[in-house]
C-alpha cells in the first residue's frame, strides 16, 4: 500500500484539493490492486483479512500525504459496507459486495440529520411500507461521497420515536439507490478535504425494494453498533498516518532551514515539540493496534477503540499544528502542504464521532460513571 500510495504525491493531492476534484486515478488504482476488499470475506471477492490489515492500509494511505482526501475516498468502500457484511442476507452480499470490491460501486453512508447529530435516535427520515417497497422521505446532512455514489446505506425510522419503548428500536437500514428523481444532493463547502464531497440530501418519495432492507426491520441501530469499534480503529489509523506525514515534513524542514546561522531544529523550542509528538503518535498507534488485535480475536475492544480514536485524533492535530509552526510563514502556504494536513486532520476530532462523545463513552462504559446525557 505504501508503494502504491507513493505514486500519488503531494502535488496530486494539492491539486485535487484546490480543484475540489474526486481522486479517481487513486481510487481506481486502489481498487485494481484489490485493497478495497481488504476486510470483505473472500467468498465475495475480498481478501478476508482483519481490521488490523485494514488499519494498516488506511494508515499508509493517509501517511503518503493523501491525508483525509485519500482516506475518505476509499474508507466507505473498505468499511462502510460492514452492516451488509455483518447483517446482510446471502443474496445481498452476492449482489453488492463484489461490485464494491472491484471499485464499481461507490457507497455513501447517510445517518446524520440536521436535527440528529450525535443523538442518532432522533432521526426523522421515515420509511413507509407500501407492498413490496418502502417509500423514504426526509433530510440527511454530511453524507460523504453522495455525488460519486449510486448507492447509500441509509438509516430511517420505520416506527416513530414516540411509539417505541426503547429509543434505539424502530430504526431500519436500507441499501438504497441515490435516485436523482427522488434525492436532491446539495454539496457543503468545508474547511478541508474538498476532494471528497460531503452533502445535504433532500429525499422525497424514494422507492426502495423491501429486498434492499439490511438487517431486519426495526434493527437498524443495532446493525450499526457492530461497526462502531472497527470504524474508530480505522479513523485512529488515518489520524496516525496524517500525523506521521506532518511530522516527516516538519523534521525535514527543521534540518534544512537555517536561521541565525544554524538549522532551526537545533533549537529545542522546535525540536522538543516534534519529539513529543513523535512519542504521542507512537503511543496512539500501540493503542490502535491493541484495539485492532482485540477486535480481530473477537474480544471486547470498546475501551481500547475509543481510547485509540481519542489519542490518535489529538496526536494528529498536535503534529499538524507543530508542523505549521516549524515551517513558519511557509507552513501557511499551500505549496508546503502542512496547512492541508492541518485543515484535514481537524475533522477527526469531530467525525465520525466527536472527542466529547468518546469521553462520554469511556466515562460511562469503562469507568462506570453515571451517564451524562
Ligand atoms: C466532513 C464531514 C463528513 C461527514 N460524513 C458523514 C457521513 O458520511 N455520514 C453521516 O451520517 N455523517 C457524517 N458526518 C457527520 C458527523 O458524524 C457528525 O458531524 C457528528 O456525528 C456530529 O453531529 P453534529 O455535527 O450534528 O453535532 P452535534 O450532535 O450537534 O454536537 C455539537 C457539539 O456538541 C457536542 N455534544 C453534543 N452532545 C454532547 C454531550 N452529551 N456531551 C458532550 N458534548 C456533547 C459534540 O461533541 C459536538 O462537539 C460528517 C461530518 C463531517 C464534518
Amino acid at each position: 500500500m505504501r508503494t502504491l500510495a507513493s505514486r500519488f504525491d503531494d502535488e496530486y493531492w494539492r491539486e485535487r484539493d484546490h480543484k475540489a476534484e474526486f481522486p479517481h486515478e487513486f481510487y481506481d488504482a486502489v481498487a485494481k490492486a484489490g485493497y478495497l476488499g481488504v476486510a470483505i470475506p473472500e467468498a465475495y471477492g475480498g481478501s478476508g483479512l482483519g481490521i488490523t490489515e485494514a488499519a494498516l492500509v488506511m494508515r499508509e494511505v493517509a501517511a503518503s500525504g493523501g491525508a483525509m482526501a485519500a482516506a475518505s475516498a476509499i474508507h466507505l468502500s473498505i468499511f462502510g459496507v460492514s452492516p451488509i457484511v455483518f447483517h446482510g442476507t446471502e443474496e445481498q452480499k452476492r449482489r453488492f459486495l463484489p461490485a464494491v470490491v472491484r471499485g464499481e460501486m461507490h457507497v455513501s453512508f447517510a445517518v446524520t440529520e440536521p436535527d440528529a447529530g450525535n443523538d442518532i435516535t432522533h432521526i426523522r427520515t421515515f420509511a413507509r411500507r407500501e407492498g413490496d417497497y418502502y417509500v423514504i422521505n426526509g433530510r440527511k446532512v454530511f453524507t460523504t461521497k453522495a455525488r460519486e455514489s449510486k448507492k447509500m446505506l441509509i438509516l430511517t425510522r420505520t416506527t416513530p420515536f414516540e411509539k417505541v419503548t426503547k429509543k434505539t428500536d424502530g430504526m431500519t437500514l436500507f441499501f438504497a439507490d441515490i435516485d436523482p428523481s427522488a434525492v436532491e444532493v446539495r454539496e457543503l463547502h468545508k474547511l478541508g478535504r474538498a476532494a471528497v464531497d460531503t452533502n445535504m440530501l433532500f429525499i422525497d418519495n424514494l422507492k426502495v425494494p423491501a429486498s434492499d432492507l439490511v438487517g431486519g426491520e426495526g434493527r437498524g441501530f443495532h446493525s450499526l453498533l457492530d461497526g462502531l469499534n472497527p470504524e474508530r480503529i480505522l479513523v485512529a489509523a488515518e489520524a496516525i498516518g496524517i500525523g506521521r506525514a506532518a511530522l516527516a515534513k516538519a523534521v525535514r524542514y527543521a534540518k534544512e532551514r537555517v536561521v541565525f546561522g544554524r538549522p532551526i531544529g537545533q533549537n529545542q523550542a522546535i525540536a522538543h515539540p516534534l519529539a513529543d509528538v513523535y512519542s504521542k503518535l507512537e503511543a496512539a498507534e500501540l493503542m490502535m493496534m491493541k484495539a485492532a488485535w482485540l477486535f480481530d480475536h473477537r474480544k471486547p475492544c470498546g475501551a481500547e477503540a475509543n481510547a485509540a480514536k481519542l489519542r490518535a485524533a489529538d496526536a494528529a492535530w498536535e503534529a499538524c499544528d507543530r508542523a505549521v509552526q516549524t515551517l513558519g510563514g511557509y507552513g501557511y502556504v499551500r505549496d508546503y502542504d502542512v496547512e492541508r494536513y492541518f485543515r484535514e486532520c481537524r475533522l477527526l476530532k469531530i467525525a465520525p464521532v466527536s472527542q466529547e462523545m468518546v469521553l462520554n463513552s469511556i466515562s460511562e462504559h469503562v469507568l462506570g460513571l453515571p451517564r451524562s446525557y
